[in-house]
């Protein structure tokens, strides 16, 4: 999507709101909701339900599509971005929205306020578009399981991004300060001056090379690794101090390839700094050097720490569609009993959907950043 149609926000009532969920909520194992099971999710008058969706197709935050075996609606990239943004408005967490200031690859950035006018950073994930592209389009179920996964990667990433940037913050590290989050979207301060392939000289470029690379050792003996920690993800802010951003790809220092992924990230500072500053050291830190004094690894459950499940797998696991699946594995057919999938439409999974959007609704109230330790507390 382009521009955020924020004007829309506005005319969205609560009824259209609970629609909105109620289809997203659906989506857990439907491709395509049918009308009536909407209806029934969202618990409203069926005629008027009806009216109300086609209002919201209208306004493209919901489509109606045609299916091999039955038709319904999904919800669009819009129709996501205003069930979140509704939701932090709702929860006071943003009063009103500026312009778009970064399109990275998977993200769309935008300032933002809240209500007394303080400026913040809201970053909407966008994954999944290039997730899922082999899969064999043999079944229904695979196809839903491609087109719906868009929302759950987007959601997962901005998840895991919060958890790092709360944990990395809550210790003081250079990190923008985490404000909320909800489904894909991020809210945190907005970082003043710019990322660090704009500036083309810097006042002390040795001091800025020790520091960055102190940076990624001090990260590193808390049992992470950024992985992306290049001139777009690094800010120097008004005082020409270095601000870390961009965190969903962040990894613990026990994963199987923690050691590439530390010289990689070594190997971006120089390559930069000899290509911008033509400045070359032979001082830099090596995997080995590490010595571990915290666990942050753990507690945000990072991805290949040791055993643990990760923010992901909970994830996914809620909803409904089984732990993290990549896409190598995704070719396969271990989901044979997708096969009854429309003989989950019984009044128990009913009540179920019902009371989700009923926990969701009330979710959507004001809520503190330190709920993420909720978040990431892994399964023991
Ligand atoms: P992506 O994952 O798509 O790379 P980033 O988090 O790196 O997204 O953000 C993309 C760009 O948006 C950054 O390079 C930066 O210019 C801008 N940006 C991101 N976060 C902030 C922030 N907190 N304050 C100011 N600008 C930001
Ligand atoms: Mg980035």
């Amino acid at each position: 999507m382009g521009k955020l149609d924020v004007a829309m926000l506005r005319y969205l009532t609560p009824e259209d709101f609970r629609v909105l969920t109620a289809v997203e909520m659906g989506m857990k194992n439907h491709e395509l909701v049918p009308g009536s099971l909407v209806a029934s999710i969202a618990n409203l008058r069926h005629g008027g339900v009806h009216k109300l969706m086609k209002d919201l197709c209208k306004h493209r935050l919901l489509t109606y599509e045609r299916g091999k075996q039955y038709d319904g609606y999904r919800l669009t990239n819009s129709g996501y971005d205003y069930l979140a943004l509704k939701a932090l408005t709702n929860r006071k967490v943003i009063a009103s929205f500026g312009n778009q200031i970064g399109v990275g690859k998977e993200s769309n950035i935008y300032t933002v306020a809240d209500e007394d006018k303080n400026p913040l950073c809201l970053k909407l994930h966008r994954l999944g578009r290039t997730c899922f592209r082999n899969i064999k389009d043999k079944r229904d179920y695979h196809a839903h399981r491609h087109r719906a996964s868009w929302l759950y990667l987007s959601r997962i990433s901005a998840t895991k991004e919060f958890a790092y940037m709360s944990a990395l913050h809550a210790r003081g590290f250079p990190v923008p300060r985490p404000v909320d989050c909800n489904r894909h979207c991020v809210v945190m301060e907005l970082v003043t001056g710019g990322p660090l392939t704009h500036v083309s000289a810097v006042e002390d470029v040795e001091a800025l090379y020790d520091e960055l690379m102190a940076l990624v050792v001090r990260l590193g003996n808390c049992g992470v690794i950024h992985g992306d920690f290049n001139e777009f993800n690094l800010m120097l802010d008004e005082a020409g101090r270095p601000v870390l951003i961009d965190f969903p790809q962040m990894v613990s220092t026990e994963h199987p390839n923690a050691e590439l992924y530390f010289d990689r990230d070594v190997k971006c500072v120089r390559e930069f700094f000899k290509k911008r500053f033509g400045y070359e050291s032979t001082l830099f830190p090596r995997f080995t050097d590490l010595e571990r004094d915290d666990r942050l690894d753990q507690e945000v459950a990072c991805s290949g720490y040791k055993r643990t499940k990760g923010i992901e797998d909970d994830l996914m696991q809620e909803m409904g569609i089984g732990l993290a699946v990549s896409e190598d594995e995704a070719d396969g057919d271990e989901y044979e009993d997708a096969e009854d999938e429309k003989t989950k439409d019984t009044e128990d999974e009913l009540a179920t959907l019902r009371q989700q959007v009923a926990d969701s609704l009330q979710h959507d109230e004001p809520q503190l950043t330190e709920n993420i330790t909720k978040l990431s507390i892994d399964n023991k």
